[in-house]
């Protein structure tokens, strides 16, 4: 088989962005082509920033990809000079009666030697002062993990494409009835096509992905700590995900504030027609959640929102697989809310795929795979 010197790649969020990288390193002639500009606030890879951290309850290859893509963001931001990953912890609230998840996580990072620590419940008011632990048994801690700054992390892999070479267009990549990617009118040309646009690919690629994701909006909260306190600072203060609770959060850094997530509900998000504001009941549970968990910041005014998007498959595993029809194009979906942090480890990977140096792994194939019950979309 002759080999690729070509690629298009489309989707300039992390996950294109990082393939485009990828094959560039490997002496293609790579376009990356988005409809907008890379890291653009209705991007999921557009976000302020992302939780690194390996505990995955039993999944072993997320935990050493998120160890690897650790090393891969400290490297970028080397090569680069700028800020991109913050090493400041992170802490599983395992809650009572429901620790399987944090369980599982904990013996798979003892398991592949990576650094953890268990601090009971006991233990919790010294170490998090400003956590309300009621109801938390104990908390897995990964001191290693942390967060990247997203929009510059995917604006830098993007400088460092076009540093290294490549060329980056704008414009909008559409599909025929086929699900063969066109620009312009025209078929796009290379011996690679990558097509990775995030919560867009459902859209583009009716017949292979879209019945295999559910595209869920995420409500985005940033609360002003209180004057002259660090104690919510990411110096004092790690990442954290309340399981129990389904939130999750990111101490104040890069003076965006505290950062929380609840999901209550499956909300649904229209891509590109609708405003990005978070809806009046979403604040106000927000709110009440971060009273509860956080008295110090009930009444503290909010500093900032924000809305995205996920693309859910039916087992949170990645879509990553060569469309069924078309054996040069490769498809990037389903990121089931967990891609980020994975960034550089992701480009590698479907670098090597599209140039055929394996197989993709079974449990990112878009065949048997399971698709979502129409019922359960979100609302
Ligand atoms: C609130 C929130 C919190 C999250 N927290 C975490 C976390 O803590 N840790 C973590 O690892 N992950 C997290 N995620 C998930 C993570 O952000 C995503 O998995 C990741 O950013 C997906 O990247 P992507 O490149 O696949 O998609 P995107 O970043 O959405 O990029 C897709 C790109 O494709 C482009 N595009 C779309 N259609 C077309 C077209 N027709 N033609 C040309 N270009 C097109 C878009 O403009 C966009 O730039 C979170 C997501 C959200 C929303």
């Amino acid at each position: 088989m002759a080999r690729s010197t070509s690629a298009v790649v489309v989707g300039a969020g992390i996950a294109g962005a990082s393939t485009a990288l990828a094959l560039r390193r490997q002496g293609l002639a790579v376009t990356l082509v988005d409809a907008w500009e890379p890291g653009h606030a209705a991007a999921a890879s557009g976000g302020e920033h992302r939780i690194l951290r390996a505990s995955h309850g039993t999944d072993e290859l997320y935990a050493r990809w998120s160890r690897d893509a650790r090393v891969g963001w400290l490297q970028l931001a080397e090569q680069t000079g700028q800020e991109l990953f913050v090493q400041c912890g992170a802490v599983m609230l395992a809650r009572e009666g429901h620790t399987s998840w944090e369980d599982a996580s904990r013996q798979t990072l003892t398991r592949l030697g990576i650094p953890h620590f268990v601090a009971p419940a006991s233990e919790l008011p010294a170490r998090l002062p400003v956590l309300d632990s009621h109801g938390i048994t104990y908390g897995l801690w990964e001191p290693e993990a942390g967060f990247v700054y997203a929009r510059r992390a995917t604006v830098a892999t993007t400088e460092q494409f076009l540093h290294e070479g490549g060329v980056l267009r704008r414009g909008r990549v559409i599909t025929d009835s086929r699900e063969h990617p066109q620009l312009d009118g025209r078929p796009l040309e290379a011996d690679v096509v990558v097509m990775a646009c995030g919560a867009w690919m459902g859209g583009l690629f009716p017949r292979s992905v879209r019945r295999l994701v559910e595209v869920v909006r995420q409500n985005v909260i940033m609360i002003e700590p209180p004057a002259g306190e660090t104690a919510y600072d990411h110096g004092s203060f790690p990442c954290w995900i309340d399981h129990g609770n389904n939130a999750y959060g990111i101490p104040a850094a890069g003076g965006y504030g505290f950062k929380a997530v609840l999901v209550w509900k499956q909300l649904s998000i229209d891509l590109d027609e609708e405003d990005r504001i978070v809806d009046a009941t979403s604040i106000a549970r927000t709110r009440r959640y971060i009273s509860q968990r956080f008295p110090g910041l009930a009444d503290r005014p909010i500093s900032g929102m924000a809305v995205g998007q996920i693309a859910n498959t039916i087992d949170t595993h990645f879509l990553i697989d060569r469309h069924p029809e078309h054996d040069r194009v490769i498809l990037v979906a389903g990121d089931s809310g967990h891609l980020f942090k994975h960034g550089p480890v992701v480009g590698d990977y479907v670098a090597g795929l599209a140039l055929r140096r394996y197989e993709t792994d079974p449990r990112f194939r878009l065949g048997a795979r399971g698709t979502i019950d129409p019922a359960s979309r979100p609302q």
